[in-house]
């Protein structure tokens, strides 16, 4: 026992001694390939009860991005009830912020923002949520002051989609974290009317190189149009998932893989670049 104690604390120096377990730069894995983001907007009612199950029978993670938009409040056939929304935390999903009511960021003044931001955290703490570390903009509309709130408080990732460089929501652009500013992340598939499973095989086969395949659902069945994305083939797509080797996490943790303190200085930087290749 004795020599099991010098043991350890041989090696507690050791990692004092070399920084080991400090959480830098240092500690990040490298971004494997087939790394895949499961993402769930609008705080809608399918994704509790035909979703997360599920993701459960196949070990995947998911990011939940909630919001009290249109009519949350009495409308409990579409939308989650908050006792919903806590369950997903309880087993382990992230619950993450998609503002108070669904409003388009970039028309709001820094306090309206910071109140549409704050409404989120505080329902999540009377509901004993875990406080949200990610953050989905409405329609992927952002702007420079949204970012410098979510970074003052201390959000990890944000969500863009596909704003504003990709018009087609089924071939947008995989997450790269060389060249993406974490605070806009974009999304290179959305599953709605019109996209084909081609498509998505397309989005998966960007998961590679460094960069990270964020998928987005809007309901199973579609909110907008039900019918166009069933319980079976969401488990269509969750089996192909597993068969084929990706990795299905949520948004936070891609912390495990990024390093905050990297990339570019200027978020927008990159989409204004993409932008003008396009002639925009
Ligand atoms: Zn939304």
């Amino acid at each position: 026992m004795i020599r099991l104690h010098q043991s350890l604390a041989i090696l507690a120096a050791t990692v004092l001694v070399c920084g080991i377990g400090r959480s830098d730069a240092a500690d990040r894995l490298p971004i494997p390939d087939k790394l895949v983001v499961l993402e769930f907007d609008d705080a809608l009612r399918t994704h509790y009860a035909n979703c997360a199950p599920l993701l459960k029978k196949y070990g995947f993670g998911g990011t939940f991005f909630v919001c009290e938009g249109w009519d949350f409040a009495t409308n409990k056939e579409t939308f989650m009830t908050w006792e919903q929304i806590k369950k997903l935390d309880e087993d382990g999903f992230e619950v993450a912020n998609h503002t108070g009511h669904h409003k388009m960021c970039d028309t709001l003044s820094r306090e309206e923002f910071i109140a549409e931001v704050e409404h989120i955290e505080r329902r999540c703490r009377e509901h004993g949520i875990t406080k949200p570390v990610t953050f989905c903009f409405p329609s992927g509309r952002h702007a420079p002051m949204c970012l410098q709130v979510l970074k003052e408080k201390g959000y990890l990732f944000t969500q863009r989609s596909h704003e504003p460089e990709f018009r087609q929501l089924e071939r947008g652009l995989a997450y790269d974290p060389k060249e993406d500013h974490r605070l806009l992340v974009p999304r290179v598939h959305n599953f709605g009317p019109s996209r084909s499973w081609e498509d998505f095989l397309w989005a998966l086969d960007q998961a590679k190189d460094g960069k990270i395949a964020v998928l987005g659902f809007h309901g199973v069945p579609g909110w907008w149009k039900p019918g166009e994305i069933s319980v079976a083939h969401f488990e269509k797509i969750l089996k192909h998932l597993r068969d084929n080797g990706y990795k299905c996490v949520a948004l936070r943790d891609l912390a495990r893989y990024v390093d905050p303190t990297k990339g570019p200085t200027d978020p927008s930087a990159p989409i204004r670049r993409r932008l003008k290749a396009q002639g925009k």
